[in-house]
């Protein structure tokens, strides 16, 4: 009955949802609080209470028939100008309401532009470590996705490889900063790299190939890292930007593509990608959301909390004799297994009620991944655990 094309998606989904259930079993037997689950990337820090506050006084003050209703399908026009400002400011980019189209959610975003871009079997290409979804994302479109290997000395994209890997056939290329699953933040000079690497090769080909950005984790960085504008370095960027992380609105599925006026063929992009989103099924990005957007656009979560987290895991790990970068960004730790099948870690982490996940389910095998967006509470609770498995791998 069901589509071919669903069977492997299938497949993929039971390991995620055995992983899902094995928790739930681990917390039946020994108590949720004795059981460390690292394995979800679901904020762990409220909504800002601004955005709460902005709900309830849009239900009481706008009116009811505009908030709820339908709208062009890129978004409200002056959402889309306010979140254009908001970037000048911050960014010092040029940006107006017409580059920015509101998404539901990156996921959605991601789709919208790759079903607006994408012939069948035309490339699109990744670094590994990468968020899984891109390789649907793509095939959804009868794309192909080309994954160039981790470098796993710093994790900043290994573009020796890259530039290789791009041929006739490279439509666009994916890159996440701040990283899922590494918390990396691609460097100035990285970026700088890969612009001059695709300028080369559009030349070469005569093809426009689109730098997507995908960037749900923007707003997370430490220690004042900065996480440069990906516009700035390549005309032919598009950026894929949430709210889920940065405002803790997962579940709201808000955020934009900016489709900067520079790019190549930029109206046709862009009203394309506005047709796509719409027989995508999407339509338009949810409206109450929107309209929260307009209100709380500069707000963000509480960073400290994420900060704490990181600090205490990472030195925690360390201390144990585990060997991991520093995370800059994001709410992930990318963690070296003691053994080289990070899958028989994972076993052993759960005989101590840890749960994390498998690098290999980012290509990138050999580590894993802990998802720190949890209590602080649960990592203190864990800690102990932590140097068990250790202890067990003979690292102290
Ligand atoms: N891209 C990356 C790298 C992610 O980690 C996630 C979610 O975890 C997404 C995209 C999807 O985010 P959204 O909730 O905005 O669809």
């Amino acid at each position: 009955m069901i589509s071919e094309k669903m069977i492997p998606l299938m497949k993929n989904n039971s390991a995620i949802r055995m992983m899902f259930e094995e928790g739930n079993k681990l917390a039946a037997k020994y108590g949720r609080e004795n059981v460390f689950d690292f394995s979800l990337g679901n904020p762990s820090v409220p909504a800002p209470a601004e955005v709460n506050q902005a709900i309830q006084d849009i239900v009481k003050e706008e009116d009811s028939l505009f908030v709820h209703g339908y709208m062009s399908n890129a978004g409200y026009e002056d959402v889309r100008e306010t979140i254009a400002q908001s970037l000048n400011r911050r960014f010092g980019t040029s940006f107006h309401a017409g580059n920015i189209l509101m998404t539901v959610g990156a996921a959605s975003g991601l789709n919208v532009i790759l079903k607006t871009l994408l012939n069948p079997g035309e490339q699109v290409i990744t670094f590994a470590p990468y968020f899984v979804e891109y390789g649907s994302y793509v095939r959804n479109y009868d794309g192909e996705l080309v994954v160039v290997s981790p470098n796993t000395v710093d994790f900043q994209p290994n573009l020796v490889e890259f530039e290789e890997k791009i041929n006739e056939k490279t439509k666009a290329v994916i890159i996440n900063t701040p990283n899922n699953p590494t918390g990396v933040i691609y460097s100035e000079e990285t970026l700088q790299k890969i612009a001059a690497i695709l300028e080369k090769k559009q030349k070469e080909f005569g093809t426009s190939i689109v730098l997507l950005s995908d960037e749900p984790y923007r707003e997370l960085a430490y220690d004042g890292a900065v996480v440069p504008y990906v516009t700035k370095y390549y005309r032919n960027t598009v950026v894929c930007y949430s709210y889920s992380k940065s405002l803790s609105l997962p579940g709201e599925r808000i955020g934009y593509l900016v489709i900067p006026s520079e790019m190549d063929e930029s109206a046709n992009v862009f009203q394309a990608a506005t047709i796509a989103n719409r027989v995508l099924g999407c339509v338009n990005a949810p409206s109450l959301m929107q309209r929260v957007i307009k209100r709380c656009v500069d707000a963000n979560v509480n960073l400290e909390a994420y900060d704490r987290n990181r600090n205490l895991l990472y030195n925690g790990l360390k201390e144990c004799g585990f060997s991991c970068i520093k995370p800059e960004g994001a709410f992930y730790l990318f963690v070296k297994s003691p053994v080289e099948n990070e899958k028989e870690f994972c076993e052993v982490c759960k005989q101590y009620n840890v749960l994390v996940v498998p690098g290999s389910s980012f290509a990138c095998p050999g580590y894993v991944r802990i998802a720190y967006c949890v209590s602080y509470g649960q990592i203190e609770r864990s800690l102990p655990a932590f140097r068990k498995i250790a202890e067990h791998y003979n690292l102290v």
